[in-house]
């Protein structure tokens, strides 16, 4: 493969600096930022930290790139890591003023988009997609339990991820430090079966989609030519998290004429444990052959002190800052049947008259940790919104809990006999879900008693845009967080077992978790608030909690000063612990 031999049209020159003064597209860039938005060099890889501006660089080049002409919009294909991030991608654009919309998309949807083009111009009917591999599993391999299943269907993900088949999978697993549900061998026939079960009822899942995409890349010259020069200039985000099948699938969709602009940092490599391969970027020079490097060295998004905490996660040097000293990261231990209330506290605490809710957001290790505290912040008339809620539909305990709901039924009928406790056990990560979700139909026939379970279905999968409007402090899992950020940034259930997460052992996964930890960090511009329960319930027990081994990052000399509570919360005289450690 050559990627952009032939690299941009020969009359584009990178601007003097006397026109990148003047050129709004080059406005508040750095010398570095604007190298790295003006160079003509493809294939072009920007490595730099959290906050460094990758994003900002990859749109501004997009938007420059279009406007002086070296390429035509119509043409860019932009990958982003989420859906979101792609619709965020196309604002930012119209915002800098390029009308003619690129096409952005995950490597997914836009593999499904090319897929759909392909059968049409060939008159075939699209095969079944099947939409949740774990339900699939449940349904054909009913003899297992659900935590086998759900482990399966992980690992099978990991596998499609690497490229490694059911023959290899042992091999695979084996060097990789997998754990393989029931054994190597087992897992392999299991994965093999359900290969087997997919073509035997002519359906693919969301990896096929990738690997059939290049197949068909392959094989259809004629058509991967068309593809190849209606798509010619690709940028991809976040390339820390590409795995394997994604780079083939983006190799495939190179061709001579095209140009090729990745971003992306090691340090914030979380996905691994789903495939991702992070060695991608980190020798790039052999992955991508005749790639550019560039790196971007400072920090545009948090202060200083939020990035020495981020340093000591990493055990590392800190990012330098542009940001002005603010305050030091807050630390609070609290019983884990306080913690709602800590948190709603918290966050009254942290709300500065004029400033929005959306100013905040709340992150956790899992989804289940964040379902009790959504309910406590509501109750404390704090308006919130979940990251992914539309997500919650696709998870597999909601598919099987609403797969004989009838749509026209009234959702009150529906719901009636469910219980919910308010307190799940967050290490029941299912359960939670299924208790989140109950809640939000709760909170749907508050609106609309008459609503029927159609209604309530459409309204969780079409907030996402009205949703993002709305202000809100944001509930989300460090994951979830990935590439955004917020002046105030609470992260909650720093302990033993959270972070990093209990089923973390080998040395790789460790890393990954404080990686994971970093990422986190790096989302606040402002102050940081850590918090970590001494207990927690479980079952009908209380167990005690160790501290998470990094909590001691965000542990400063200065005294932490927390906010006096506000007056809505004199009734509830829960003690706060705020520790002062050296
Ligand atoms: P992450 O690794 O978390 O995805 P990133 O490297 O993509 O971060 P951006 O999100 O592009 O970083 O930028 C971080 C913040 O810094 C944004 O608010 C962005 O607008 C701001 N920023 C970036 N460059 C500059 C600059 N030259 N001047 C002012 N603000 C900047
Ligand atoms: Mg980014």
């Amino acid at each position: 493969m050559t990627v952009g031999r032939r690299g941009y049209a020969p009359t584009v020159e990178p601007p003097r600096d006397d026109a990148a003064a003047t050129d709004p597209l080059l406005e508040g860039l750095t010398p570095e930022q604007r190298d790295a938005v003006t160079t003509a060099a493809s294939p072009l890889c920007i490595v730099a930290g959290a906050g460094s501006g990758k994003t900002r660089v990859l749109t501004r080049r997009i938007a420059w790139q279009s406007a002086t002409g070296a390429i035509d919009p119509r043409r860019v294909l932009a990958v982003t890591f989420t859906r979101r991030a792609a619709s965020e991608l196309r604002r930012r654009l119209r915002r800098l003023g390029i009308r003619e919309e690129p096409a952005a998309g995950t490597f997914h949807s836009i593999a499904l988009a090319i897929l759909h083009r392909h059968w049409e111009e060939n008159g075939r009917r699209p095969p079944e997609l099947l939409q949740n591999r774990t339900a699939f599993l449940a349904r054909t391999m009913s003899r297992l339990d659900r935590t086998t299943v759900s482990d399966l269907s992980s690992e099978i993900g990991w596998a499609r991820a690497r490229l490694v088949t059911p023959e290899r999978y042992a091999d695979g697993a084996a060097a990789a430090g997998r754990r393989p549900p029931r054994g190597a061998a087992f897992t392999a026939e299991r994965y093999a079966e359900y290969e087997q079960a997919k073509r035997a009822r002519r359906m693919v899942d969301f990896d096929d989609l990738l690997a059939l995409c290049h197949a068909t890349m392959q094989r259809d010259e004629r058509f991967a030519a068309a593809q190849r020069w209606r798509h010619r200039h690709l940028f991809v985000d976040e390339f820390q998290d590409v795995n394997p099948l994604q780079f083939a699938l983006l190799r495939s969709w190179l061709g001579d004429e095209s140009t090729l602009v990745v971003v992306g940092d090691p340090d914030q490599a979380i996905y691994g444990w789903n495939g991702a391969d992070p060695e991608l970027i980190r020798e790039v020079h052999d992955h991508l052959p005749g790639v550019a490097v560039l790196h971007l060295r400072t920090n545009f998004r948090s202060s200083p002190e939020i990035l020495a905490a981020a340093g000591r996660v990493l055990d590392r040097e800190p990012q330098p800052a542009v940001r002005p000293a603010g305050p030091a990261p807050t630390v609070r231990v609290v019983e884990g049947a306080d913690e709602p209330v800590e948190l709603a506290r918290a966050v009254r605490g942290a709300h500065r008259p004029g400033a929005p809710w959306a100013a905040q957001a709340v992150l956790a290790r899992t989804n289940a940790q964040l379902a009790p505290l959504r309910v406590a912040l509501e109750s404390a008339g704090i308006p919130v919104r979940m990251r992914g809620e539309t997500a919650l539909l696709r998870r597999p305990e909601i598919v099987d809990l609403i797969d004989d709901w009838n749509g026209r039924e009234s959702l009150a009928g529906r719901i009636a006999d469910q219980t919910i406790d308010l307190e799940p056990d967050p290490d029941t990560e299912r359960q939670a879900m299924i208790e989140l979700f109950l809640l939000l139909a709760h909170d749907h026939l508050a609106l609309e008693p008459d609503a029927s379970v159609d209604d309530f279905l459409t309204a969780l999968r079409s907030d996402d845009r009205t949703e993002s409007r709305r202000d809100a402090v944001e509930l989300a899992t460090f994951h979830a967080a990935k590439g955004l950020e917020w002046p105030v940034v609470h992260l909650v259930g720093l302990e033993d077992g959270f972070v990093p997460i209990a089923h973390a052992r080998s040395r790789a996964a460790r890393a990954e978790e404080r990686r994971l930890l970093h990422v986190a960090t790096t989302r606040a511009q402002r102050e940081l608030h850590v918090s970590w329960c001494r207990t927690r319930r479980r079952g009908d027990g209380v167990v005690a909690r160790e501290p998470s081994p990094w909590l001691h990052a965000f542990v400063t000399d200065e005294p932490h000063v927390i906010a006096p509570p506000p007056v809505s919360y004199t009734h509830l005289t829960l003690p706060t612990m705020i520790i002062r450690c050296r």
